[in-house]
Order: C-alpha cells, then sequence, then structure tokens
C-alpha cells in the first residue's frame, strides 16, 4: 500500500460522471462539488495543498498508526488481540476517504481511486455479517476496547463512539459514491445504518440510546436525500428526540435537556454544532415546526452571544466548550478547527432551510478565518485550538494522537466548491464569490456559471452566464453583511468607524437595480449565451467593536478588510503587538504582498505603543503597525499575536520596565513553551483573571519541581514576590503543599535563604517573601506539588 500511496500526487486525466440522485431534499437545492470546478488562486492554492500534502498525510497517519491494521484485525477476530488507539479512531479513515473523494472529482486520479478500493477491501471485511463495523469490539469480542462496553451500544452515551463511526463513515461514504459513482462503501454504509436501526430504537428488542458524540443524525439526514430512503431520516429524528430522556443526562453532550427545549449553546462545541445541523437537517428535510423554532433559538444564542469575530465557536478548553453568554476570552479561546468546520455545516443548513443570507455571513467568516486559521499554508501543520491572542505559546502541529481536526481539515476543504452556489426553482443563489467554472440547474435546465474574481483581496467579480439557450431565470447574488454595514447578524460586534460601502452590479455593461430581499440582490431576466455580470463591493479597512459585555474586548478594536478579519503579529513589527494603542480615528493603508505568505494584503496603520521606563514613567512612542490576515498567523515561528487592539486607556497593556526577573536566562525541572509567562511583567488582577499568560505543571502532582533564574553578573537580592495560578474546581491546578527559595552559592551549590517572613500560597495575589540580602549569580524556586494535583504560576518576581 506504501507503493500506491507515494504515488498519490500523480494526477490522472481520467474523469469521473456522479450521478446523484436527488429525489428528495431541502427547501433550497445544494449544487453539489460535482457540478463546481474551482479555478480560484486564492482558494485553488489551498485545494493543492489539501490535495498534495493533507490528504496523503493523513492516509499515511493511518497507515503507520496501524488504524488500517484495526481492519485487518477485526476481519480476523482474536482472543489475544489488543486492542489500542481510542475507540474512533476507525473515523480517520473513513475521513480521509471522504477529503479524497471531493478532491478527486476536481482532479481525478486513477491511482487514489484504486488506494481507496484497495482500502475499502479492507474495511469490507471488517464488517460483521449482520452489518455492525467497529473494530475496537470487533477484533477481540472477549476483551475490546474499554470504552467499548461488553456488549453493543451499552456505552455509546459514554465512551464507545459506536454511533460516531457510523456518522463519519456515512458522511465519506456519500462523497465517495458522489464523487467515483461506485456503491462500494456507500453499501457498507447502510449496511451498517440498517444495522443499527434494527437493534437501537423503542421496541421491546431493541434498545434507546442517543450518539454520545453528535454526527450520525447529520449523516443519516445526508444519507436519506441522497437514496430518498425515509428510514433513515426518522432514525436520525429518532436520535435527536431521545436525547436528554435517557440515561445520561448532562451538558457536555448536550443531553441535558430534550433538543426542542433547547435555548442556549453549551457544552462540548463540536459535538454542540455537529447536533445543531442535525436538528436543522431534520428541521429542513421534515419542515417539523418545533425542530425549527428549536434551532433558530439556539442560532440566534450563538450568533449573539458566543461567537468570535473569527467565526470561531467554543470559548473555552475545559470540556472543549461553549462559554457563558459574551465569555470570549481571546488568549484562552479555544475555537476547535472542528467546531468552526461545525459551524459552517450548521448555517449551510440553515441556509438551505430558510434561505436568508445572513447565514452565509457566519459561514463566509468563519470559512475565511477561524477554519482555514486550523491548517498551515502548505497543508501540513494543523492547530486543534485557535485562539485570537498570542505570547508565543502556540504553534500549529504536524498531527495530533486524538486526530480530529487534521482529518476533518483533510475532508472539509476539498469540499468547499460545494458551498458556491444553490438552486431554488427559478432561483439560483451565488452565495460565495471565488473564480470557478459550473453546471447548475434551473428549472432542469443547465446553465454554465463561470466566476472571475481576485476576492478576499477586491471586491470585483465577473459572472458569466450561459444558458443552454436563452432562459428566464433569477440570479440572486448575496451582498455580504460587511458590505451592508453589519459585521454579523444581531448586536455582538459593530462598525466604530462611520464608513458606508457600497455596491453595484452591472449587466452586459448597464447598472442594475434591486431591493434586496433577505440580503440577495436579484436580477431577474431572459439569460442568453454570454451574459456578463459584473459584481463591484467596495473593500475598505473597517474597524469593529464587541458588545460592551464581552469583557475581554472592552476597550479595544479589531480591524477587518472584506471578509478578512486582521490580527498584528511579531515578525511584521518590531515592537510588542500586545501593548500597542491605536488611535481613535485610525487611516489605514493596504499593501499588496504577492511574494508573502503565499500572497496577502497588509494593512498598515500608525500607533502608539505605551511602556513604563526604569523610573516607572509612562512613555509613549510612535510606530507603524502592520497587520496580516488572521487566518496567515504563525508560520513565521512563534511568538505575539493579537486580533483585539487596545484604543482605550482602560485596556491597554504597557510594556513593563526591565527588571531582574525579566532580563534573566530561565531553566526549569520542566521547561514548556508558555514559562515566558512567569517573568513577563504581568500580573493577574485576581486569581480568576485569565486574560494574562499563566504556566503551570498540569498534568504532574505529588512531584517536585523547580524553576531558576540566572543573572548575567552578580546581583544583590532580598525578596521575591510569586502570583500562584489555581483552577479550582474545574482545572487540575491547585496552590502548592509548599515552596522554598534557594540561591547559587560560591562553588554552585543551591542554600536555602534566610526567609524573614513565610512562603505564602495565596491564589492569584502577590506572595511576598521577604530574605536576608545576598548576592548571587542565580536564584531558584523549588515547589512541592499537592499530592493529587498540579501547581502553576502566573509570575515570579525578584528585588
Ligand atoms: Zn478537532
Amino acid at each position: 500500500m506504501k507503493k500506491i500511496l507515494s504515488t498519490l500526487l500523480i494526477v490522472s486525466s481520467l474523469g469521473l460522471q456522479a450521478q446523484v440522485k436527488q429525489s428528495v431534499g431541502y427547501p433550497i437545492s445544494p449544487v453539489p462539488f460535482t457540478s463546481v470546478k474551482v479555478t480560484d488562486t486564492f482558494w485553488g492554492q489551498r485545494l493543492k495543498a489539501s490535495r498534495e500534502v493533507t490528504i496523503p498525510l493523513a492516509f499515511s497517519k493511518c497507515e503507520e498508526t496501524g488504524r488500517y491494521k484495526n481492519f485487518i484485525n477485526a476481519a480476523h477476530p482474536s482472543d489475544t488481540t489488543k486492542v489500542t488507539g481510542f475507540s474512533f479512531d476507525d473515523t480517520d479513515v473513513y475521513k480521509t476517504i471522504e477529503g479524497a473523494s471531493y478532491s478527486m472529482q476536481t482532479f481525478p486520479n486513477k491511482k487514489l481511486e484504486k488506494y481507496i478500493d484497495s482500502v475499502l477491501t479492507i474495511v469490507a471485511a471488517a464488517q460483521e455479517p449482520d452489518g455492525y463495523l467497529y473494530t475496537a469490539r470487533t477484533m477481540n469480542p472477549k476483551h475490546p476496547h474499554k470504552w467499548s462496553g461488553t456488549k453493543r451500544w451499552e456505552k455509546e452515551e459514554d465512551l464507545s463512539h459506536e454511533l460516531y463511526n457510523l456518522g463519519h463513515m456515512v458522511e465519506g461514504a456519500i462523497a465517495h459514491y458522489q464523487a467515483t459513482g461506485k456503491t462500494t462503501f456507500l453499501n457498507i454504509a447502510k449496511k451498517y445504518a440498517d444495522c443499527a436501526i434494527r437493534e437501537i430504537g423503542p421496541n421491546p428488542n431493541q434498545v434507546v440510546v442517543v450518539p454520545g458524540h453528535q454526527i450520525a443524525e447529520m449523516a443519516l439526514s445526508k444519507l436519506y436525500v441522497v437514496t430518498g430512503e425515509k428510514k433513515y431520516l426518522d432514525f436520525a429524528k429518532f436520535l435527536l428526540d431521545e436525547r436528554g430522556k435517557t440515561k445520561f443526562i448532562q451538558e457536555y453532550s448536550q443531553s441535558h435537556k430534550p433538543v426542542l427545549e433547547q435555548d442556549e449553546a453549551v457544552g462540548h462545541a463540536v459535538r454542540a454544532a455537529y447536533m445543531y445541523t442535525g436538528m436543522a437537517d431534520v428541521a429542513a428535510l421534515t419542515g417539523d415546526k418545533a425542530y425549527i423554532d428549536a434551532i433558530d433559538r439556539i442560532w440566534d444564542n450563538i450568533v449573539n452571544k458566543k461567537l468570535y469575530i473569527t467565526g470561531g465557536i467554543g470559548a473555552t478548553g475545559h470540556g472543549e466548550a461553549f462559554g457563558k453568554n459574551y465569555e470570549l476570552p481571546n488568549m484562552s479561546a479555544y475555537c476547535e478547527t472542528c467546531a468552526a468546520i461545525g459551524n459552517v455545516y450548521l448555517n449551510y443548513r440553515l441556509f438551505l432551510l430558510h434561505g436568508e443570507a445572513k447565514y452565509y455571513d457566519v459561514l463566509e467568516r468563519t470559512l475565511y478565518n477561524g477554519l482555514i486559521s486550523g491548517v498551515s499554508l502548505d497543508g501540513g501543520g494543523f492547530f486543534y485550538p485557535n485562539p485570537l491572542e498570542s505570547i508565543g505559546q502556540h504553534q500549529r502541529q504536524p498531527w495530533f494522537g486524538c486526530a480530529c481536526c487534521p482529518s476533518n481539515i483533510a475532508r472539509f476543504i476539498p469540499s468547499v466548491p460545494g458551498y458556491i452556489y444553490a438552486t431554488h426553482n427559478s432561483d439560483v443563489y451565488v452565495n460565495l464569490f471565488m473564480a470557478n467554472t459550473s453546471e447548475v440547474k434551473v428549472n432542469g435546465k443547465p446553465v454554465v456559471l463561470k466566476q472571475a474574481t481576485s476576492y478576499p483581496w477586491s471586491g470585483d467579480i465577473n459572472l458569466e452566464v450561459t444558458p443552454k439557450s436563452k432562459l428566464d431565470f433569477n440570479l440572486k447574488v448575496r451582498i455580504p453583511g460587511w458590505v451592508q454595514g453589519a459585521v454579523v447578524p444581531g448586536n455582538l460586534y459593530s462598525y466604530t468607524d462611520r464608513k458606508t460601502l457600497g455596491y453595484t452590479l452591472k449587466v452586459n455593461g448597464q447598472l442594475v437595480e434591486s431591493t434586496l430581499e433577505k440580503g440577495y440582490f436579484s436580477i431577474n431576466r431572459s439569460w442568453v449565451k454570454g451574459d456578463k455580470v459584473e459584481i463591484h463591493f467596495d473593500m475598505e479597512p473597517r474597524t469593529v467593536k464587541a458588545h460592551p459585555a464581552v469583557e475581554a474586548d472592552r476597550g479595544k478594536i479589531a480591524v477587518e478588510r472584506g471578509p478578512l478579519v486582521y490580527c498584528a503579529e511579531w515578525p511584521d513589527n518590531d515592537f510588542s503587538v500586545l501593548s500597542v494603542i491605536m488611535s481613535k480615528k485610525p487611516v489605514f493603508t493596504v499593501e499588496n504582498k504577492p511574494d508573502l505568505l503565499f500572497g496577502i494584503n497588509q494593512i498598515h496603520t500608525n500607533a502608539q505603543i505605551l511602556s513604563y521606563d526604569l523610573s516607572g514613567r509612562l512613555v509613549a512612542k510612535d510606530v507603524k503597525l502592520t497587520m496580516i490576515p488572521y487566518y496567515a498567523w504563525s508560520h513565521r515561528g512563534s511568538g505575539e499575536m493579537a486580533v483585539w487592539l487596545s484604543n482605550d486607556l482602560s485596556s491597554i497593556r504597557p510594556v513593563m520596565a526591565p527588571t531582574i526577573g525579566s532580563e534573566s536566562k530561565i531553566e526549569a525541572s520542566h521547561k514548556g513553551k508558555a514559562i515566558s509567562a512567569i517573568n513577563d511583567g504581568l500580573v493577574p488582577k485576581d486569581e480568576n483573571d485569565r486574560t494574562i499568560p499563566y504556566y503551570h505543571w498540569w498534568p504532574k502532582e505529588g512531584t517536585t519541581e523547580w524553576i531558576s533564574y540566572s543573572f548575567d553578573a552578580e546581583k544583590t537580592v532580598s525578596r521575591s514576590t510569586v502570583y500562584w495560578f489555581d483552577d479550582a474546581p474545574w482545572g487540575g491546578c491547585r496552590v502548592p503543599q509548599s515552596w522554598k527559595i534557594f540561591y547559587k552559592g560560591k562553588q554552585g551549590e543551591w542554600v536555602p535563604v534566610e526567609n524573614t517572613s513565610t512562603y505564602g500560597t495565596e491564589k492569584g495575589m502577590p506572595n511576598e517573601v521577604v530574605f536576608k540580602p545576598i548576592s548571587t549569580k542565580a536564584l531558584k524556586i523549588e515547589v512541592k506539588l499537592p499530592e493529587k494535583n498540579a501547581s502553576g504560576i502566573f509570575e515570579w518576581g525578584v528585588e
């Protein structure tokens, strides 16, 4: 298989025709990826990276980490096979096949197709005769994976992920079927779905369980759309209807109450976004009013109270979850890449249900910012969280043990062409702007649409419309919210400059007029071959503020241009971007940089930097601030980055004057990336302050750890101050059992200082210890962690 893998990059010229059966469906019909060929520069680069790097990497990881071996083992069950890894490892294989399938549609690749066929042979052999396909049990039914439970579905609501595996299998199988026309994978998936439908349900011989990790709901809805078999939609609805009524009741997996009673986005953000997508599917495909009302309420809560400006969702790493209303911290923002993908799914379904452009405003914002930031431009590095501020502790990683984000990126990016257009009777929706050639059907008649644009860098789009013969229809062009002065639907974010952007549409050179309906500009006419539509959106840098209830963004602004959110990053600025104060009326210039970060537009403005000098005076200095698109950060090493920049003294964080601590070289028993937090001069407002960086020893417990400061010359010191980090009750850090300060003696030995005050352990407060003055070249702090917890430090100061 390795040999085949290495030739994945060779593109075959053979095209494949897909036959998508669409007898049933949404109020608005998607124009599937199979009808769209993207020729865009911006997205072309992303699609190429996905095709040439991410997907081959994902397949090679499946081999390397024994994902295929699991299927082979399941085909030959044994009492002695050791079941390792996660209970959802099968999904990485399905997700990668899904991504490869989308990709093959545009770039047919015989070798890749054959490779997938060979993988599917292994997958098929692992399926039990009745359709059950879950290698974590089948390879050793007597001693299955410890998360699996002793019998089928027993631990589904907890950790077994049997239905999660089914969901990803169905998603992958449908993409494979649509791209290749082959039913090999689809049949495997239908067989497993049928097995689940037989065994899970309200009847006496069945069990009632709902997915512990959602996705089956949306996948089964899609299976219904593709096959026309209503049992799949009914089963999806059953899984949603029963949630909150089984034994497992918790916010974490959105089972705290029945889904129709939910009105706030809570719990694990990826599970939530997948479930809400499933609810939107059921709402759109059944027209069930209760489902429509419920999902509308939840969407309203997200966009008005829980959405980052980047489109990211999930404020906290604790439980990888949504925070409280307006709780949107920047540096500790979780914004998992998978959750951003889920947010796109949800808004897409709601568009298909309601036909309103506002859902695409959220979708586009997510797509161009918090989603593609999750993968490096070259396609080989991945973010799990996508924070909006950094001191350098964040870096894209080549792969993770729990590979949800990389494999989700592998399947999502190649699917982007499927989001551009939609149709409804004689309406053709143009929702996204990227160069492409596509064929859509209007009342069953083919129309070729050709977009040419350098969006998102420019707001000019040329669209050529070519019906087979003269055809009456309504071309509905989405006028983005950012053109109309709405950052997002609702009042979570708003523009602070008083600019008004305009837009124009021309047909064959003539201006056309239309009142916007649901965010769309409609051009209703008899279209003939070669009709040309010119769309122009004014595109200028804009400043944005958040709703005052968002504490983390108070006194700050963000900068965007078109659909892109910008950030200030260290390589472009020779000062601390975290200490910048923006002008109240900033003036921006835009500079095209074709060779930087695969080609970007930078934004420049005059700003100031505030710092304390050695005598403690606040000093302001003029600087020229350069900003780059948020998605492009963290490609040039790790360092400071910020999306939200102060424009008010209340939020400014001046650069601290150098101290003995800040000038020291740090050594430590465990030297993590965040260790620079302890001598950055930033101290917490109180124990709950999460706006400044901290350092911790989690998951260590009970050990003795140390950190040392060495000085370039001998210094006389007599006091030391520590701010302890403690995130009880949810986190793993508590104040230490005890701590001590040592100095380096003449022979290089560590000697305890003679303290004249006690070693305090108050959380988030200055714990100052005074000791007999000593002259030394190094100081060490020794920390005894609590028996069952780790400890952490915001700041360690020395005087
Ligand atoms: Zn993930």
